[in-house]
């Protein structure tokens, strides 16, 4: 997957009528439809590891409408290497909806589980079970959160100045905010705005900067630097109300810029709403990092304009 269409574009956001917020955004939601954003970040070396310890396929999980599911799909098919997904919800079928339907499109064979087995995916007998039946697949944990993973998200900032006063971006996993957090620089606070409920981001993202750079002294000084928000906007994860709706909207018309309803939208709202309390000062030059999520929007249709 080639990221040279991931461009830098300034946006004019105008917040009154006579006041506009200048930012830029990294448009990584540009590098493919489907292999998306920062989904294609945490496969890429991922994916280079299955093709450099020859294994015979790649294994990961997600839920029902999963990004990082349909993105691995395809990108196995391209590498050319099969692909398993294992899908939350033993009530489900490849025919469901439009994600599981484009993942078995892909060459994914989709496995269902009940969200008890599911939950346990960290327990090596659930893994072993899997690696019996899929022998010799290279094991890709939820949401790609992994080493490879959060290393493929520090090229990120490197195709940008790299010099800002404030970056944000969408976090369900935090292993695209660990990337961009330590591939940050000086003075740029990083604010990862949480999709999902609960307060847990702040210390996963804390722990994997440990196990990446083995230091707690120089995490603590990243640490200072990240603002985890976990306000649970317009509901919280996959909830979507009419406001929601009428502010993708409103981003499109003013901006061509489309925005999901589970990820970029929360994190984009977020980042208005700071720059209208004064948090962001209209000096500052700030980055917004779409981070994609835009495929199985067929199921907006007729809400979200730009579906
Ligand atoms: C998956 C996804 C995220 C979350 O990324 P993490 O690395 O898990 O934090 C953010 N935005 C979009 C659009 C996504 O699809």
């Amino acid at each position: 997957m080639n990221t040279s269409n991931s461009i830098i574009q300034e946006i004019r956001f105008p917040i009154s009528e006579n006041e506009s917020f200048c930012f830029e955004v990294k448009r990584d939601d540009l590098i493919d439809p489907i292999v998306s954003g920062n989904k294609w970040r945490k496969l890429e070396y991922n994916l280079l590891k299955v093709e450099e310890l020859n294994k015979t396929g790649i294994i990961t999980f997600g839920g029902a409408f999963s990004n990082h599911l349909v993105a691995t799909a395809k990108a196995a098919q391209l590498g050319g290497v099969p692909s398993v997904g294992v899908v939350r919800g033993d009530e489900l079928t490849s025919d469901s909806n439009p994600t599981l339907k484009a993942c078995t499109n892909y060459g994914m064979e989709l496995v269902f589980v009940s969200r008890a087995a599911y939950s346990g995916q960290c327990e090596s007998t659930y893994m072993n079970d899997l690696l019996m039946r899929f022998p010799g697949h290279y094991i890709v944990p939820e949401g790609g959160k992994n080493y490879y993973g959060m290393i493929g998200c520090q090229h990120i900032l490197k195709e940008t100045d790299n010099d800002y006063d404030h970056v944000y971006l969408a976090g369900g996993t935090g292993t695209t905010g660990a990337g961009v957090l330590v591939s940050s620089k000086g003075k740029t606070k990083v604010h990862v705005i949480s999709s999902l409920k609960g307060d847990f981001l702040y210390k996963d993202i804390q722990e994997m900067l440990i196990l990446a750079l083995f230091d707690e002294e120089i995490v603590g000084d990243f640490m200072e630097r990240l603002e985890v928000v976990s306000d649970n906007y317009f509901g919280g994860y996959g909830k979507v109300n009419e406001e929601l709706i009428t502010f993708i909207n409103d981003v499109f018309h003013q901006t061509h810029l489309k925005l999901d309803p589970i990820y970029t939208s929360k994190a984009f709202f977020n980042m208005i709403s700071d720059y209208k309390s004064g948090k962001i000062k209209s000096t500052d030059k700030v980055l917004f990092i779409h981070t994609g999520g835009l495929q199985g929007a067929e199921v907006w249709k007729g809400k979200i304009d730009w579906v």
